[in-house]
């Protein structure tokens, strides 16, 4: 068999071993990287930005659509809009494979060799490959498990036929008629807003008292309203059970106990994502696993020497840009250098209607910390920005420690917010205190003057509101 070998073998081209080789090849590492599917990973390819995708060419339907109701607020009034998912799909499409061109050059510009085919553990140095022209074996002094996760099924629910995961939900090529989501957490409602805004009736069944449990209730309620508006069903406290006999709908136990049965054209099960640790010969490896993530060190150090695991094969927070940070880190400490995980706070947006911004510590994660916290909230229905886009449901909130005023987190909700969340995580890796927010000035009229005005309240000199 064909031996081929190098310093740095990746296995998995998403944003974690992608970022990883490319580092790996600007510091001169002879780099390997190995991809069962395209580059990009789950993100690029069934995530992150082919959802984005249809979430925005969904509110540009919805916009109109809207308007063609009479709903518009702006006096606009237009014909009922139509819709050619076909030639939404194929945009969509477009930008993921521009993007998958885009990934494949910056490795290669990088010097890093990609091998197309699914890798198996022989041992810690050495791994096969099975190529579409046979297998191959690779030799590499070190080696870093990039093999991201996969969708939960549920036992009672398993995949196929009308029950999809979200690869499945974005590989759709017509909106369903009936909707049902099962889980709603951030891609479930993500995905199930988006084809409530193209058309579909949705239903949203949710085992915990309220969708988004992750977050408290006054970040989850502006989307919770929200999906009232669009029309959007939601059962929370209710267990999805199984499909009824005939496959065609969903039997559903309620929060009171009883039963329904949700008739739907497609279930799209989104009960989290695991860890993608077997079938590629980790066992023989027997590395110390944190539950069913690999365990790592603040080097991304697994429990065998040189070998290394980042991004959601390691776990919560499973984040394109957690798995990037962490392959960087790994390429620079191959290469020599002393690096070790010291971020402050990991973003996380949910681009849900209107979206979610977290940074940092929550209130209630604050408070359980040894010192007084101080917590303010600016509300969007003060911001003119946030009026002139009609869209005044939400807040900025800002958690710091009442004796010294350092920001300790940052969350958001509103329409559009998404993109301040880097202003936010600037704020807490540069150790900023309410009085640098307060004194940094915000251009007007942006709804980023709502986090000026929380840092402003909390300091007991609000000047809108
Ligand atoms: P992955 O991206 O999963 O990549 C792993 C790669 O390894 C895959 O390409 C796989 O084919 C390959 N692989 C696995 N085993 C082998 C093997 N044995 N041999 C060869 N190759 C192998 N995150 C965000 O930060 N923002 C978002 O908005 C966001 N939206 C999302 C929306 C959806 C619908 C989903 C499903 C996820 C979303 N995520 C989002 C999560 C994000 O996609 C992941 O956190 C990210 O892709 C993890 O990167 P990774 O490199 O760890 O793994």
């Amino acid at each position: 068999m064909d031996e081929i070998s190098c310093n740095l073998l990746i296995i998995g081209a998403g944003p974690g071993g992608y970022t990883c080789a490319i580092r790996a090849g600007q510091l001169g590492i002879d780099t390997i990287v190995i991809e069962a599917e395209k580059p990009g990973g789950t993100c690029l390819n069934v995530g992150c930005i082919p959802s984005k995708a249809l979430i925005h060419a969904a509110g540009e339907y919805e916009t109109i659509a809207r308007a063609a109701e009479g709903k518009s607020a702006f006096g606009i009034f237009t014909e009922k809009p139509t819709l050619d998912f076909a030639r939404t799909v194929a945009w969509k499409d477009s930008i993921v494979r521009r993007l998958n061109g885009g990934v494949a050059g910056l490795l290669k510009r990088a010097g890093v060799r990609f091998v197309a085919g699914r890798a198996r553990f022989r041992d810690g140095k050495m791994v096969e490959v099975e190529t579409p022209s046979g297998p191959q074996m690779v030799h590499a002094e070190a080696v870093v498990i990039a093999t991201g996760s996969k969708p939960i099924e549920l036992p009672s629910l398993p995949f196929g036929g009308r029950v999809i995961s979200s690869t499945e939900a974005l590989a759709l090529i017509e909106v369903p008629k009936r909707l049902v989501v099962v889980g709603g957490g951030y891609i479930g409602l993500e995905l199930g807003t988006a084809f409530a805004k193209l058309g579909a009736a949705v239903t949203v069944v949710e085992s915990e008292p309220r969708i988004l449990p992750q977050y408290d209730g006054d970040l989850s309620g502006p989307v919770a309203r929200h999906l009232r508006v669009l029309g959007v069903a939601v059962l929370t406290g209710a267990k999805a059970k199984a499909l009824a006999a005939d496959g065609t709908a969903l039997a559903t136990e309620t929060a009171d106990g009883g039963q329904t049965t949700l008739e739907a054209d497609k279930i799209l099960v989104t009960v989290g994502r695991k860890p993608a640790t077997t079938g590629f010969g980790l066992d023989l490896l027997d590395l110390d696993m944190d539950g069913p993530s690999i365990r790592i060190d603040d080097g991304c150090r697994t429990s065998m020497r040189g070998v290394f695991a980042i991004g959601d094969v390691t776990g919560e927070p499973m984040l394109a840009h957690r798995a990037m940070a962490q392959g960087e880190i790994v390429a620079e400490i191959i290469a020599g250098r002393r690096r070790a995980w010291d971020r402050i706070s990991i973003p996380a947006i949910c681009f849900t209607d209107p979206e979610i911004v977290t940074v940092g510590l929550s209130p209630s994660e604050a408070s359980s910390e040894a010192f007084e916290i101080k917590t303010d909230l600016f509300p969007f229905k003060a911001n003119g920005r946030a009026l002139t886009l009609d869209r005044e449901d939400g807040f900025i909130r800002t958690v710091a420690r009442a004796d010294n005023h350092l920001l300790l987190g940052i969350q958001a909700v509103g329409a559009g917010i998404a993109e301040l969340s880097a202003a936010f995580s600037l704020a807490l890796e540069m150790g900023a205190r309410l009085e640098d927010i307060a004194m940094t000035i915000h251009a007007h009229p942006t709804q980023s003057e709502a986090f000026h005005e929380a840092a402003l309240k909390s300091l007991g000199h609000a000047i809108h509101i």
